[in-house]
């Protein structure tokens, strides 16, 4: 799939819609999530233009990806909730169903966060 840079994050990131910033460095734009699913929600996504985990991971440089690592635990660190857990996720394409087409990860914390996903078959 073509990155497609009207998409909600690129507009973020150009500052054409504003965001609640909670981290950014060279290499990625943390920001509360508009929705949230958890007391702490927080998206984190590379400065660049990578449609999914599956593009960022194919196409980025080391330093890309490196750095958007890094700073993921960065985020989670200044948030607070390093030592109590936090859990991160990429919902990818289809089947992942991702809406926003800028890889980006979800950061939730603040509670138990419960099992990670349904058993299959129940
Ligand atoms: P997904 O693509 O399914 O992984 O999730 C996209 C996430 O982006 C959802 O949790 C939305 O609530 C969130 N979202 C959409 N627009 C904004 C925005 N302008 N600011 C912050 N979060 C947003």
């Amino acid at each position: 799939m073509a990155y497609d840079d009207t998409n909600i994050f690129a507009r973020v990131l150009r500052g054409e819609i504003p965001c609640d910033k909670v981290y950014e460095d060279d290499f990625a734009l943390a920001f509360r999530d508009i929705n949230p699913q958890a007391p702490t929600h927080v998206l984190v996504i590379p400065k660049g233009a990578y449609v999914s985990f599956d593009d960022f991971t194919a196409t980025a440089s080391t330093a890309e990806i490196a750095g958007f690592l890094r700073a993921t635990g960065e985020v989670a660190r200044r948030l607070g909730v390093a030592e109590s857990g936090y859990r991160i996720l990429a919902n990818t394409g289809r089947d992942g169903r991702q809406e926003v087409p800028h890889f980006h990860l979800h950061l939730f914390a603040g509670q138990d966060l419960g099992r990670m996903i349904k058993p299959v078959g129940k």
